[in-house]
């Protein structure tokens, strides 16, 4: 059914207006052990991925049809373990920053690839700030608050994840999907 592949909370209306096919590159970033990795093992399995993924002529092309009103979309995830961005590294159509609540130190790192991707390397592209653990719940030592405020400031969306629990993950890819495609249509117009 519908539902097995695409949760309606998750997608339902997020693609309505967007028609456009496409490959997309999206590096994940963040301090070492914020669960870069783990979150990149989440989208790779997300019912959401697949439904993305699929091939015309499958069986499930109904729902893709239904949900990305024929856009089929792949997302090529790049992994940096490193944090150090440069500017002819990459080629990339949105960036995910990765942050940990429970640890300090990564928000600061966060804060620093934000400022390099929107100064240093002079990027527009859609970033997702992504504050992941959150089932630490006792251990959190970064507030929702201050993290949005971060967000704002630098233009990015903002998603609270827990990749252990797979919590939002499928609201953090069908969103940067449409991070993606709305920046796309807007350069279109
Ligand atoms: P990376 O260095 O940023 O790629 O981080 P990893 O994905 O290797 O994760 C580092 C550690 O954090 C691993 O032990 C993960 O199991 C753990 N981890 C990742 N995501 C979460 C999460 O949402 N909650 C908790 N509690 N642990 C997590």
């Amino acid at each position: 059914s519908q539902t097995r592949y695409i949760s309606k909370e998750s997608c339902s209306d997020w693609f309505q207006s967007t028609s456009s096919n496409g490959y997309y590159i999206v590096p994940i970033l963040g301090a070492h052990g914020v669960g870069k990795k783990t979150l990149k093992k989440c989208f790779m399995n997300s019912d959401c991925m697949s439904a993305m993924t699929l091939s015309v002529g499958d069986s499930k092309e109904k729902i893709l049809t239904t949900v990305v009103n024929n856009g089929e979309s792949n997302i090529d995830f790049i992994d940096f373990s490193v944090c150090e961005v440069h500017n002819d590294d990459l080629q990339a159509d949105a960036y995910v920053v990765v942050f940990s609540v429970h640890n300090r130190e990564s928000f600061t790192k966060a804060e620093e690839l934000l400022y390099q991707l929107r100064n240093d390397i002079d990027s527009d592209r859609p970033i997702i700030l992504v504050a992941n653990k959150i089932d630490l719940v006792r251990k959190r030592h970064v507030k929702y608050k201050e993290a949005l405020k971060l967000a704002k400031e630098f233009r990015c969306k903002y998603v609270e994840t827990s990749a252990v629990l797979n919590y939002k993950i499928d609201d953090l890819l069908v969103g940067l999907l449409f991070q993606i495609k709305l920046k796309l249509n807007l350069e279109l117009a």
